[in-house]
């Protein structure tokens, strides 16, 4: 079973500036912010990346983006967001435990880098 730093943040062993939890996401402030608002949704169950995830995991997956909706929401983020899930090392990913970005707070450029 692979391990990240990800977990360690669910199971409270490194601290995080959570936002919202519940008993199958959690969202915390991302720790290298590239917008004034960059918060990570998660799944609790390690999904390793958005490849590895199966029909099984379909209502978890619309739980995470209606998530990241509310959270955008609570981050008072209506004039708009980007949400961001990279997958593997040329999407950018690093952290290999499935993640949803919320970027907001400032103008967003297209096409990103
Ligand atoms: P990705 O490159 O899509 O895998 O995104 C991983 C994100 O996790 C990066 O934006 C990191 O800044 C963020 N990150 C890494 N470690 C932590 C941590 N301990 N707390 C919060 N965010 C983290």
């Amino acid at each position: 079973m692979s391990d990240t730093v990800f977990g360690k943040i669910i199971r409270r062993e490194i601290p995080a500036d959570i936002v919202y939890e519940d008993d199958a996401v959690l969202a915390f402030k991302d720790i290298n912010p590239q917008a004034p608002v960059h918060v990570l949704v998660i799944p609790k169950e390690p999904i390793p990346k958005l490849d590895e995830a199966a029909q099984k995991h379909q209502q978890l997956l619309g739980h995470l983006l209606l998530t990241a909706k509310e959270v955008a929401a609570k981050m008072e983020l209506e004039r708009g967001y980007r949400l961001v899930i990279n997958n593997g090392d040329e999407g950018g990913q690093t952290v290999y435990h499935l993640h949803v970005h919320i970027l907001g707070g400032r103008p967003m450029t297209w096409p990103p880098g």
